[in-house]
């Protein structure tokens, strides 16, 4: 633990649910150089204003406020973070008061960054990885630099980064690739998460036939050539979105099923748009502008009373509620989400 870290608080924050501020996720860009389709599958999108995107000094504070109220990781997201121009400046600012502080990226500009974001003070990195035939992915993705993202892979293992991998599976695009991705985990030495596809903002193609649940996944895994027994291992960390898995081999993997098993009871993450607005579920579609306050002149005494009043005031469980609904249908369409742009996933960093 670096010795100049803001400790946490004696007394932890908990909202109403009795779950613990615990994580932060900050998109730091709504842009991105791909358009996955279960993200960004639209022709044009209302993009932030530049003006109102956060300077690296107002996420720093905003970081280390977050902190003081109990927050022990940052993850940084998009859009793809990557492309927010001195992103290693700010993680050098991060490093300084966050414990854990990690990346995720679609792996296209990796292999140039790993090195200074490794200097920098970055811990983690997670490289979004749908498919291994560059040829889906310029057609589901848009996409061309396939061989770049297994470049940035490579790249970030090879200066001692902890990779992981996230594929977002759905049916009829990469749903056959789950054994050859766990090779391609395993010949890598990075652990393979597999998602269920989510019906959140932005995924206004989300159909639930298109969804390969967690237990298909694991079925489809024992029935497989060579397959055998999955075991499921207990959970290393509660608040993890991930259950994790092993192989026969024993080689290790995760699924993230947000959409047909979700674990909102144990969720402590928070989201903060590139913009400065604070969201408390993925889905909420209310969020918290705290930009105002801060370019408002506001103390660090008054943004921790906003942000602990907000938290303490949390009870969202939004893939529950979605869980729960009837109609299931994608959750926004394109107008509304035309509207508010902050509504989309890629604005909320996923
Ligand atoms: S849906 Fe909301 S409450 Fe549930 S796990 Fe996701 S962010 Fe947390």
């Amino acid at each position: 633990m670096r010795s100049h870290v803001t400790q946490p608080p004696i007394d932890p924050l908990q909202d109403r649910l009795h779950r613990p501020l615990g994580s932060l996720r900050i998109s730091v860009t709504d842009r991105c150089n791909m358009r996955c389709r279960y993200c960004m599958p639209e022709e044009s999108y209302t993009w932030l204003p530049r003006a109102s995107l956060l300077t690296f000094e107002e996420v720093d504070r905003l970081a280390g406020l977050f902190v003081r109220l109990g927050v022990q990781k940052v993850r940084l997201t998009g859009g793809e973070p990557l492309l927010r121009h001195g992103l290693v400046t700010l993680i050098s600012q991060l490093a300084k008061r966050v414990p854990d502080v990690a990346l995720t990226t679609n792996g296209i500009l990796l292999a140039e960054e790993a090195r200074a974001l490794r200097t920098a003070g970055l811990g983690r990195v997670t490289v979004s990885l749908d498919t291994l035939h560059p040829e889906r992915m310029a057609q589901f993705a848009r996409s061309t630099s396939h061989a770049d993202v297994l470049l940035g892979i490579t790249g970030a293992r090879e200066v001692g980064f902890p990779v992981k991998l996230n594929t977002v599976v759905i049916r009829g695009y990469n749903d056959d690739e789950l054994s050859p991705l766990l090779a391609f985990g395993a010949r890598h030495d990075v652990e393979v998460r597999f998602i269920e596809y989510m019906d959140v903002g932005g995924a206004t193609q989300w159909a639930s036939e298109d969804v390969v649940s967690r237990d298909e996944m694991l079925k489809r895994l024992q029935c497989e050539p060579g397959g055998g027994e999955v075991r499921r291992l207990p959970r290393q960390n509660m608040a993890s979105p991930a259950e994790q898995f092993a192989l026969p081999s024993g080689q290790l993997f995760g699924i993230v099923s947000s959409t047909t098993a979700p674990f909102c009871g144990t969720c402590d993450r928070g989201r903060l748009t590139a913009d400065g607005t604070w969201y408390r579920c993925l889905y909420a579609e209310e969020g918290i502008d705290l930009r105002e306050p801060l370019r408002g002149g506001a103390s660090d005494a008054e943004l921790c009373t906003i942000i602990t009043e907000a938290w303490r005031d949390r009870d969202d469980q939004g893939a529950v509620e979605r869980l729960a609904s009837h109609r299931r249908e994608a959750l926004y369409q394109v107008k509304r989400l035309r509207e508010d742009p902050r509504l989309e996933m890629h604005t909320r960093g996923g």
